[in-house]
């Protein structure tokens, strides 16, 4: 009998161990430049050939890089970054952190969340920024900058639209970073996460910022955080279908969209596309936001 005891003992022992070292846990990580500490113009910092571009796309790679640090601090054994700023191709690819795969360039269908499936656990946004229209907050616009975009009925930044396919797989996002604005609607919208004021919007174009290494810090530290308290938050899961409402600045853009099947025009700059799910609803997006008529 002893013996017995002896050998359940070894075998539940292996068990547990093999189970430890299998255990995965993969982080998402999408990043954009508006939210980087330092950065309030696209003509000088955020966009090629600004004269500080150069520098700036290596203070956003060294954000992510933070992140990437506060994932491992937490126990990732997984990172995937996606580059969803502009062309999508800021990250310097040899000055990432070699732990982590990067998704690069347009277009993709799932947009700045390509990659983001249901064997996520967290998601992380660094350099985000505050939607169209938005008040005291640096450089706010929605993806193109052409358009406002509404889902189910309530007008969302590109953060929201992005945890809303990132909760279609059950994934919450867990840590957000920019300006004071992005952080807050973040909060308003996905609960008590974690996030990083890296600086204070006094305008669309001018802020307070933070130093680059005190941002860092605060990034580092917050994703860890926010990884380890990943249970505590819901991922955003929108009821199904869902109405995407797109009203473009360019009236032409609106009706050459509503030429598609399917999609209706709801005034001369607004259409309405229905989606089965957030999936849908971003290859719609994506289509749509390649047009150029
Ligand atoms: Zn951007």
């Amino acid at each position: 009998m002893k013996r017995i005891v002896q050998v359940l003992a070894v075998v539940v022992l292996f068990t547990l161990s093999v189970n430890a070292q299998d255990k995965k846990l993969k982080v998402y990580i999408s990043a954009d430049m508006e939210g980087v500490a330092g950065v309030s113009t696209w003509s000088v910092q955020g966009l090629p050939p600004g004269r500080e571009y150069e520098q700036f796309r290596h203070l956003m790679t060294n954000e992510v890089n933070a992140a990437i640090q506060g994932a491992y601090d937490a126990g990732a054994t997984e990172v995937l970054v996606s580059d969803g700023h502009g062309d999508a191709q800021n990250l310097d690819v040899e000055k990432l952190d070699s732990r982590a795969r990067l998704i690069r360039a347009w277009p993709r269908p799932l947009q700045m969340m390509q990659g983001i499936d249901s064997s996520f656990e967290a998601v992380v946004f660094i350099g985000y920024h505050a939607g169209e229209g938005e008040a005291d907050a640096v450089l706010a616009h929605t993806f193109s900058g052409k358009e406002t975009i509404k889902l189910n009925g309530q007008t969302v930044p590109e953060a929201g639209f992005n945890a809303a396919v990132a909760g279609e797989f059950g994934v919450p996002v867990v840590f957000v970073s920019g300006d004071q604005t992005i952080v807050a609607d973040a909060k308003r919208m996905f609960g008590n996460i974690e996030g990083a004021v890296v600086k204070q919007a006094t305008g669309f174009a001018s802020a307070t910022m933070l130093s680059p290494e005190e941002s860092r810090r605060l990034i580092r530290e917050g994703v860890k955080r926010g990884i380890e308290r990943r249970k505590e938050i819901t991922p955003l899961k929108l009821s199904h279908p869902i109405k995407l409402e797109m009203t473009f600045k360019d009236i032409v853009l609106a009706e050459v969209a509503s030429y598609l099947p399917g999609v209706e025009r709801v005034n001369g700059n607004t259409i309405l596309f229905t989606g089965r799910d957030m999936i849908e609803v971003s290859r719609f997006h994506s289509a749509v936001a390649n047009l150029r008529p």
